[in-house]
C-alpha cells in the first residue's frame, strides 16, 4: 500500500478536507488529538511546499503609543490613564531600521497607535529614508488613514499594509470598539479594497478567544481571509489586559460555556494550521501575542503548524515598556510608572 502522507497529498494538489463553515467549526471544536496532529501535519506540509522551509524575519518598531481609539481590549486606548505617551524621532526609527537590516530582516513593520498628531509628511519622509537608506521592505501598521494619505504613503515607497479587523462579524466589532465613529468595520473592511487597488500588499488579521467570540465566528473569520485574498495573516490569541473594559469584565461578556472559543495559544495555532490550508500562499506570522502567552516554545511550535513569519521586536529600550497594548513580561513594565 502507498501510504498517503501529508506531504504526498500536498504534491499532488488535494487537501485531503472540505472546508466549509460548518468543517471548519468541527475543526476547531475537534477533540480527537490525533486528527488534531494530522491537521497540524498538514498545514506544516502546505506551508513548506508553498511558502519555503525557511522562516522570514521582519524587524517590528513600534513607533508611537498615542491612540485617538478606544478599543475595549487594547491597553492603549484613549481611555488609558497615566501611560506615559511617546512618538519616535525619525532618526530613531532609522537606528531601528538599520537594526534591522543588521539582523537579517527582509521587512521593517511600522506600526503605532492611530496618532490624533498624525503627521503624514513627516512619515512618508520615515519612509522614504528607511527605502533609501536600507533597502528593506517597509511594511505599516498604523490604523484607519484616508486614502489620499495611504496613496501619499504608497507614493514614498511604502510595500505593505497591515490591518486588522479583529474580527469579521460587524456586530463583535461593535461591541468592542463602542467609540468607533460611524461604521468601523466597514470603514476598515473598505480601507482594505482601497490597499489593494494602491498596490499594497495587504494584511490583516484578529484575535482569538476575545470574550463573545464563538466557535462560528472564527470560523466567518477564517473564511473572510481567505475570500479578501489576504497576503498576510496575523492571528494571535487575545491577552486580557487588567487596564482594558474587556480584561475587566471578561467573564460577563463571554459567550456560553461551550460556544466561547478560548484564548489559548492551542486554539490560535489551529486557526492558523486552517489559514495556511485557505490560503497556502500567504504569510503567516507566529504572533508576538502567541510568544507572550505561549512563550518561546509556543512560537516555535506555531512555525510547524502552519506559520512562517517571525516578528523580532526592535522598538527601543525607554519606548518599549509604554507599548503596552497588553501585558508582556519581556517588556518589564513597571505598573508604579503608569498609575495615575
Ligand atoms: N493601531 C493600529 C495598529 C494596531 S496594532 C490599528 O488599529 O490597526 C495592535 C494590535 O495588537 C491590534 O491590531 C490587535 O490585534 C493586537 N491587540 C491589542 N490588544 C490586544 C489584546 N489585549 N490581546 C491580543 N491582541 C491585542
Amino acid at each position: 500500500m502507498n501510504a498517503r502522507t501529508p506531504e504526498t497529498e500536498v504534491q499532488a494538489g488535494a487537501l485531503p478536507w472540505r472546508l466549509d463553515r460548518e468543517a471548519l467549526v468541527g475543526w476547531l471544536r475537534e477533540v480527537d488529538e490525533d486528527r488534531v496532529a494530522r491537521l497540524f501535519a498538514t498545514a506544516d506540509a502546505v506551508r513548506r511546499e508553498r511558502v519555503g522551509d525557511h522562516t522570514r524575519y521582519r524587524g517590528l518598531v513600534e513607533i508611537g503609543n498615542d491612540c485617538q481609539r478606544a478599543c475595549l481590549y487594547c491597553g492603549l486606548g484613549a481611555h488609558r490613564r497615566g501611560l506615559p505617551r511617546y512618538r519616535m524621532s525619525p532618526d530613531e526609527i532609522l537606528g531601528a531600521a538599520h537594526e534591522a537590516l543588521w539582523r537579517g530582516c527582509d521587512t521593517l513593520v511600522m506600526q503605532s497607535g492611530e496618532d490624533p498628531a498624525f503627521d503624514l509628511e513627516r512619515m512618508c519622509g520615515v519612509v522614504r529614508r528607511v527605502k533609501a537608506e536600507t533597502g528593506l521592505a517597509v511594511t505599516l501598521s498604523l490604523g484607519e488613514l484616508d486614502d489620499d494619505a495611504l496613496g501619499a504613503l504608497r507614493g514614498a515607497g511604502a510595500d505593505r499594509y497591515l490591518l486588522k479587523l479583529e474580527t469579521t462579524s460587524p456586530h463583535l466589532y461593535r461591541r468592542i470598539h463602542p467609540a468607533a465613529e460611524g461604521d468601523g468595520w466597514r470603514t476598515r473592511a473598505r480601507m482594505l479594497r482601497t490597499l489593494g487597488a494602491l498596490g499594497y500588499a495587504v494584511g490583516s488579521g484578529g484575535m482569538v478567544g476575545f470574550p463573545g467570540q464563538t466557535f462560528a465566528d472564527l470560523a466567518d473569520d477564517l473564511l473572510a481571509y481567505a475570500s479578501l485574498g489576504l497576503h498576510m495573516v496575523g492571528i494571535g490569541p487575545w491577552v486580557a489586559h487588567p487596564d482594558t473594559p474587556l480584561g475587566r469584565h471578561a467573564a460577563r461578556l463571554s459567550a456560553p460555556p461551550g460556544w466561547q472559543v478560548p484564548a489559548t495559544v492551542a486554539m490560535t495555532q489551529r486557526a492558523v494550521a486552517l489559514t495556511r490550508l485557505l490560503l497556502p500562499a500567504a504569510h503567516l506570522p507566529a504572533t508576538t501575542a502567541v510568544e507572550v502567552v505561549g512563550g518561546a516554545e509556543g512560537q516555535a511550535q506555531s512555525l510547524e503548524r502552519g506559520a512562517n513569519v517571525v516578528m523580532l521586536g526592535l522598538t527601543p529600550a525607554p519606548h518599549r515598556a509604554h507599548y503596552d497594548i497588553y501585558p508582556n513580561p519581556a517588556r518589564a513594565l513597571s505598573r508604579a510608572s503608569t498609575e495615575v
